[in-house]
């Protein structure tokens, strides 16, 4: 079935290829995303000059997300694709593969290699989850804006002005949420959530993180998981862990019935925006919004 699936869908970029004709609407650049903060940065930069489809919307996995039909259609008329990599859209690998005369930007792998948390679990060896670390979403940026440039010269000026005033506004976050964190005291910073999406967060900001599933969703937490980590939690004293938007409540709420079954208590102390950005329109639907709404939620729970 799956193999059958997957030829369909080869038949179908095939197919989508050969109707192809020019791709630009309205003079405007389609750009297609990947995950939400993709696209929030790419609409950033580009703003009225461009046409952004993020694939992926609100409380997505990007882990398990498959492509569409309609999904493979957007890709085949875009004149440019931005997407994580570092394998986080594992499921897509194949799709990008097909999409090559697109030269899809892979905006993780763009990142000094040397400088990114390894792991064994991703074909790409390393931790995917790169966009929790502000600097690294900050050359994202400053790719996003070069590749945007090279596209559309005309625009060029416009999206330098555009990257320059997201920097700012990015800079200004790195020092809000330092002067959040100082609140917190040092052996309090631990965080166990339900999938390890935070070790870049963890090493810039000094946090213990532990992650019940593995550091992509598509591994189950099993019984051993949560009997290792609850003991963890008792042994720390831990107040409060944390679901995740993009991953089922369920095995947090195991991890926290373990716990009591100890005879202890933890609370949720609520949703992080880990894989996923919030409801788009709201604050939390923004990089920047739900950088600081996390952070907000880690540290009252945890004071
Ligand atoms: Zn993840």
């Amino acid at each position: 079935m799956k193999i059958l699936k997957n030829t369909i869908l080869l038949l179908l970029i095939a197919s989508v290829f050969s109707c192809k004709k020019d791709t630009q609407t309205n003079g405007k650049l389609n750009v297609v995303t990947t995950t939400t903060m993709i696209t929030d940065l790419v609409k950033n930069i580009g703003g009225e000059h461009i046409n952004v489809q993020g694939l992926m919307g609100s409380g997505v996995d990007p882990h398990l997300y498959k492509a569409s039909e309609g999904d493979v259609t957007k890709l085949v008329n875009a004149d440019i694709i931005f997407f994580n990599g570092l394998h986080l859209e594992g499921k897509l690998v194949e799709v990008f593969e097909k999409m090559k005369n697109k030269t899809p930007i892979a905006l993780g792998e763009s990142l000094d290699k040397n400088t990114l948390i390894g792991s064994d679990y991703f074909a790409s060896n390393y931790d995917p989850h790169v966009w929790f670390n502000i600097d690294y979403f900050m050359k994202f940026v400053k790719k996003v804006t070069v590749v945007l440039s090279e596209k559309n010269p005309e625009n060029a000026e416009y999206y330098k002005t555009n990257e320059t005033k997201y920097i700012e506004k990015l800079i200004a976050l790195q020092s809000k949420i330092k002067e959040i964190i100082e609140t917190l005291p040092k052996d309090k910073r631990i965080l166990v959530t339900a999938h390890d999406a935070f070790n870049y967060f963890g090493k810039t900001y000094g946090f213990e993180v532990l992650g019940l599933q593995g550091l992509s969703t598509a591994t189950e937490a099993g019984v051993k998981d949560v009997q290792k980590l609850s003991a963890f939690i008792i042994e720390k004293d831990i107040k409060a862990i944390f679901v995740e938007s993009s991953v089922p409540k369920r095995t947090i709420e195991a991890l926290q019935a373990a716990v009591r079954s100890k005879g202890h208590e933890v609370t949720i102390g609520g949703t992080l925006y880990s894989d996923a950005l919030g409801t788009s329109g709201t604050k939390e639907g923004t990089y920047i919004g739900m950088f600081e709404y996390n952070v907000n939620t880690i540290v009252n729970a945890l004071k």
